[in-house]
């Protein structure tokens, strides 16, 4: 059988009864097993709780008929999360040594969310270890290989998500985003990747990276998908205190879009900036005015983000002391044990000052460039990552190369705004390229419906990569 690429076509296959979701969840575990050994998407398989899960919804629809898919939004929807999502029963590790056999009691709401709304989990992704990096070479469990070509990275932290959405083996899969984790790793294996406004989503039972940064979001490979799973995920939970019942207004009106010129720097390569260019293009035929504009703080984000991130991050993995669950702080990796270090350093009496604190008021003066720019556009476009996927191993030694990776996706967590990245194309050697669109806080609706317009206008079909 074929495995149907988006919610709405699984949804019409499952009521003409070409298939039941026990042989969708039997499909797809084997194309796992002949592929999966190469690009290293999962950490671990949940295949009994798929096959049980696969079972209870057949059921469902028996009983209930096309009432099944009103109970159930997402009704059968093969989601892999990132194993930084707990799943009760089911081993989650951080892609960390520190939790290899760590087993939780409880699950996320996010995690919650999707399997009430009739989801069902098939594994755990690969990512970099505790989702520091943007490669996926951090994590303990091996890197993932870009399945468009092997020889490349997926992109990071949330690697083996994006592999999952671009090699077929899953509908959908979940991610975090700190500083680009979902919406970088979208860009480089040429998937949809949402970053939902800070606040929009519980992050109630996924392991903290940077409290003031995280975000939850997911990969899919088209918009309308991506909307639909965020209408599940959004709103309180009463257990993640920053998460509100917000109201998340359609557009209206004539929407204009913003070029911000310091994102078309030297450093980026051209293939990306000119693809960004034409996508604008594109919407500017739809009817949509473009506008330049400027976000001239810009060029302090990294060094904000490479303050505030490991200061909160070494805050965060305090708890992972050895004693109440885990292996010792010993078993922490390179890059994790770099990032306690840094962020204790500016921290700590004396560089406090000059640093951590420093780096808040700087804040302020991004989220301010944003708070202007979006009262003149309702949108801005921007390159992803400043490069197509780089080659496994390119930037692996170099720490600081790989942060730099990180220039165009980390404001937006700076500024706790929405992002969406979009696949466009593919370049010379067949890597996708593609570009993110970035709105004010709670403009979710907006993206979605200019992303959706971009597809329509381009005739864009959710593409698989040949394994
Ligand atoms: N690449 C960034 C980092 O290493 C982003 C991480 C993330 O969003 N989780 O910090």
């Amino acid at each position: 059988m074929d495995i149907p690429l988006t919610i709405n076509s699984l949804h019409k296959d499952l009521k003409e009864k070409k298939y039941s979701l026990v042989e969708l969840i039997d499909s797809y575990l084997q194309r796992i097993k002949s592929f999966d050994k190469e690009i290293n998407s999962f950490i671990t398989i949940s295949d009994d709780y798929a096959f049980k899960k696969a079972k209870e919804l057949d059921s469902s629809l028996k009983e209930l008929g096309k009432d099944a898919f009103q109970k159930y939004p997402l009704l059968g929807a093969v989601v892999a999360h990132k194993d930084l999502f707990l799943t009760k029963g089911i081993r989650t590790t951080a892609a960390s040594n520190v939790l290899k056999s760590y087993i939780p009691a409880y699950s996320g709401t996010v995690v919650k969310k999707l399997e009430k709304a009739g989801a069902i989990v098939i594994g755990k992704t690969n990512c970099d270890a505790w989702a520091h990096g943007a490669s996926g070479e951090n994590s303990d469990f091996g890197y993932s290989r870009n399945p468009w070509n092997k020889e490349y990275v997926p992109g990071g932290s949330s690697s083996g998500s994006a592999c999952s959405v671009a090699s077929n083996f899953s509908m959908f899969a979940t991610g975090t985003d700190t500083g680009g984790s979902v919406r970088q790793p979208a860009n480089l294996t040429g998937v949809v990747g949402f970053k939902p406004t800070y606040g929009a989503v519980s992050r109630y039972g996924v392991i903290a990276m940077a409290s003031s940064l995280d975000s939850v979001g997911h990969f899919t490979r088209v918009v309308e998908d991506s909307k639909k799973i965020f209408e599940i995920t959004r709103g309180e939970d009463g257990k993640d205190s920053t998460v509100k019942n917000n109201n998340f207004p359609k557009p209206n009106g004539k929407l204009r879009i913003g070029i911000p010129k310091e994102y078309f720097i030297e450093g980026i390569e051209k293939e990306v900036s000119e693809e960004v260019k034409r996508s604008a293009k594109v919407f500017e035929n739809e009817g949509i005015e473009l506008k330049e504009i400027s976000l001239p703080n810009t060029k302090y984000a990294i060094s904000v983000y490479y303050i505030i991130q490991p200061a909160e991050v070494s805050s965060n993995l305090s708890r992972f002391d050895g004693i109440r669950y885990g292996n010792s702080r010993n078993s922490f990796g390179d890059e994790a044990k770099r990032r306690i270090m840094l962020g204790t350093y500016v921290l700590s009496a004396g560089y406090y000052d000059a640093y951590y604190l420093k780096a808040t008021k700087v804040r302020i003066k991004i989220i301010e460039d944003f708070e202007k720019a979006f009262k003149e556009v309702d949108a801005i476009i921007a390159p992803v990552s400043p490069t197509p996927a780089f080659k496994i191993g390119e930037k692996a030694s170099d720490p600081l190369k790989m942060y730099l990776a990180d220039i165009f996706t980390v404001a937006a967590n700076i500024a706790g705004i929405p992002g969406l990245a979009i696949p466009s194309s593919f370049n010379k050697k067949e890597l996708p390229l593609g570009f993110q669109l970035l709105g004010p806080k709670f403009s979710e609706e907006t993206l979605f419906f200019l992303g959706e317009k971009f597809e329509k206008a381009t005739s864009y079909k959710p593409k698989v990569a040949k394994l």
